[in-house]
């Protein structure tokens, strides 16, 4: 039969299928904002403790092989590339070892800083004497190289080609030269190189580095030096926590340490966006580029600093800010830090200001994948609900919202953060890296002709995003506060932890995403009475989006929660969480399962992108057509009345669950006739040879079209 023209869906729903959108919107809102009065939303901080990386060993069959490939190739493989192309070399210039100029980006080294972090997770994890030895010889090259300046000050882009311009000052600029940004990646660096391995070499750098920072930066009269790439700013409240939990720390190294100056340094650099000349503004700098820079190597702002802008988040003072601008790396980085910083001075300005952001993003700025930053130019967010299908989304940024979320969830104690990071880490984050682990995504697109794999790129700043972290996600499977344990991923695992002063092995076991079972094993040395809260995902209760943003057709339906076999009365939901409160003894065991059927996905009614438009999603796993599967992709649409199946396929991908079903093809005479789909995970994208095109939201018809 004729396709119905009244329905046309390749660029939107027309006519009466969009009212009927907006009506059905408007009827999920009002029970989202139901469900969301219900669940206390994050206002209130709500501590929860981390978990070490050393503290949990992983044992999953989606997790295990992917950390072997990645502790066995891409490690290795991006430490082989960084090698090649000179920034490692750069250190031994500085050193005076090697004749020559600066390789690369001005921000090279924060690059090599950021693999020693997340190669020191891994070796947590893993341990390897060889790669061990390998991050030595690099912390050789990085101390000698150090040991040249009295200050211990290292950046080897500005030593090597302005080196009259430390920090941005005396005509240089910081934008640019990226200073604060590389030093901030070394002092995380050596946090995690010593919390992996004991050694303080790479520590000692840092923190002589990081006292001459403090000596510089600050309150009038120290100078207005703020980073114009965040990261520093969780970097320098990490250092001052690993002081402040090891005192004794302190005596093995030959140097002041004082850390609340790390701390204050971070709120410093945090208090003081917005307080900048005001010149040049983004208007300016689009207007004309050449001119603000000359304008700002002649020094025209006196003793102030130029503005970063909201490109770099410079605007006007975070408390102020309403919206995620600018830059998405540099953004929801500044969050991280912002949260990061919350956590400990607790203060309201601070949490509100997290708070607001995160609605931002989450609610109005975020692609289904957890992708952030829509656009290639100036690598930024859109306005509200701008969320383009070919839209940019770095790997880097949605890294970087992982590390936000994160820290949401450990400052308010609410699932629905945990929620978000499952979503990027499953989906805009895996998509990163290659099946193979040697094949690396920069963009990663909801729609494409083709979304290729590059072996190595000329910014090579996703891939050491990617191993920081992967590396660090043991650390995110658990928290606890004085109350009980927090279990937030759904990750084989296991780990012992001391809860309300009872040392309580946890053992957890799933096949999830695949299935959506999960069990865990109490087992307390001595019984004790404490509570074990598990996250139950929004998305399993049929909320798709804690904001809105977007919704599915899955029913809200209890999750059903056995305790020694026995099914229990529904527990409170507190904060996201599944509350179960006993007196646990040895051997106890929790069983509980998520609704991983297959659902469709609709975006907020003002996304234009998603108009008419549906996509699949079977728990926190995200799907995308590729044409490799579906040759008629390009005038495809999905019946919304038809039924879609997940299927276990352990031969495809490394062993998936693809959703199946019919999906209408439109042949040229304006017929169509029905076929076979095949979806695949999105992070499995451009996996085969010639995968062709890829489209995540699919055209939609609202009615049932008739096949021939
Ligand atoms: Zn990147």
């Amino acid at each position: 039969m004729k396709r119905n023209r009244s329905l046309q869906t390749s660029t939107g729903i027309q006519g009466p299928a969009s009212k009927r959108a907006w009506l059905f919107y408007s009827a999920f809102l009002c029970i989202s904002i139901l469900v969301n009065a219900q669940i206390d939303g994050g206002k209130n901080i709500h501590l929860l403790r981390p978990v070490q990386v050393c503290d949990v060993k992983i044992n999953d069959a989606f997790w295990s092989p992917k950390f072997d490939i990645w502790s066995r190739v891409t490690v290795k493989d991006a430490l082989a590339q960084f090698e090649k192309n000179g920034a490692f070399r750069n250190f031994d210039r500085v050193a005076g070892v090697l004749e020559g100029s600066h390789e690369g980006p001005p921000w090279h080294d924060s690059l090599i800083y950021e693999m020693i972090r997340g190669a020191s997770d891994l070796l947590v994890s893993f341990p390897d004497s060889d790669l061990e030895k390998q991050i030595d010889g690099y912390i050789d090259r990085i101390y000698a190289a150090a040991a040249k300046d009295s200050n211990g000050y290292i950046l080897t882009y500005t030593q090597l080609k302005e080196p009259s311009h430390r920090w941005g000052l005396n005509g240089g600029y910081e934008r640019w030269q990226h200073d604060v940004y590389n030093a901030g990646a070394l002092v995380e660096a050596a946090v995690h190189y010593y919390q992996a391995t004991g050694k303080t070499r790479l520590l000692e750098v840092a923190v002589r580095f990081a006292n001459h920072m403090c000596d510089l930066m600050g309150p009038s009269p120290k100078k207005n030096i703020v980073p114009s790439h965040s990261l520093p700013e969780e970097a320098f409240v990490e250092l001052y926590l690993l002081f402040q939990n090891n005192p004794q720390l302190r005596e093995r190294l030959d140097l002041p340490v004082d850390e609340k100056r790390y701390l204050e340094i971070a709120e410093f650099w945090l208090e003081n966006r917005g307080n900048n000349c005001g010149k040049p503004t983004t208007e300016q700098w689009d207007k004309d580029e050449p001119g603000c820079q000359k304008w700002i190597r002649d020094r025209n702002y006196g003793d102030n600093r130029p503005s970063w802008g909201a490109y770099a988040q410079d605007h006007e003072s975070v408390f102020k800010q309403e919206t995620l601008e600018g830059h998405a790396v540099r953004a929801v980085l500044m969050c991280t830090g912002l949260c990061a910083a919350a956590r400990v001075n607790g203060q309201p300005r601070y949490t509100e200001a997290a708070d607001r952001l995160w609605n931002n993003m989450v609610g109005k700025r975020m692609h289904i994948t957890g992708g952030v930053g829509a656009f290639a130019h100036e690598e930024k967010f859109g306005g509200d609900y701008v969320l383009p299908n070919d839209a940019y989304l770095e790997t880097c940024a949605a890294v970087g919202a992982g590390f936000f979320h994160r820290n949401m969830n450990l400052l308010f104690g609410h699932a629905m953060y945990v929620d978000e990071l499952e979503r990027t880490l499953y989906n805009n984050v895996l998509n990163g890296v290659s099946i193979e682990g040697n094949r690396y995504n920069y963009q990663n697109p909801l729609s494409a002709k083709s979304n290729h794999r590059w072996q190595w790129h000329g910014c090579p700043c996703c891939p050491p995003m990617f191993l920081k972290i992967v590396s660090a996600l043991p650390g995110y499977i658990y928290a606890f506060d004085d109350e009980g344990l927090y279990v937030n991923l759904f990750i084989g695992s296991n780990t012992e932890l001391t809860i309300k002063g009872v040392p309580v092995k946890v053992t957890q076991k799933t096949k999830y995403p695949w299935q959506g079972g999960v069990s865990l094993v109490l087992e307390p040395k001595q019984p004790g009475e404490f509570s074990v809260n598990i996250r139950v995902p929004g998305w399993s209760q049929g909320l798709e989006n804690p904001l809105g943003l977007y919704r599915s057709d899955l029913k809200q339906s209890s999750v059903v929660f056995k305790v020694n076999g026995q099914a229990i009365a529904t527990p409170p939901l507190i904060r996201g969480y599944a509350v179960i409160k006993k007196i646990w003894n040895k051997g106890d065991a929790i069983e509980f399962e998520l609704p991983i059927q297959p659902r469709r996905i609709y975006a907020h009614p003002e996304v234009v992108a998603d108009q008419g438009r549906v996509a699949l999603q079977s728990g926190p796993i995200v799907y995308c057509f590729e044409q490799i599967d579906n040759p008629q992709i390009s005038s495809c649409f999905l019946g919304s009345n038809l039924p879609i199946h997940l299927k276990h396929r352990p031969e495809l991908l490394g062993g998936v669950n693809v959703i199946t079903g019919k999906i209408f093809s439109l042949n040229h005479d304006e017929t169509v006739k029905d076929v076979e789909f095949t979806a695949i995970p999105y992070y499995c994208q451009d996996n085969r040879a010639d995968s062709g095109r890829i489209e995540v939201w699919m055209p939609e018809e609202q009615e049932l079209v008739k096949p021939l």
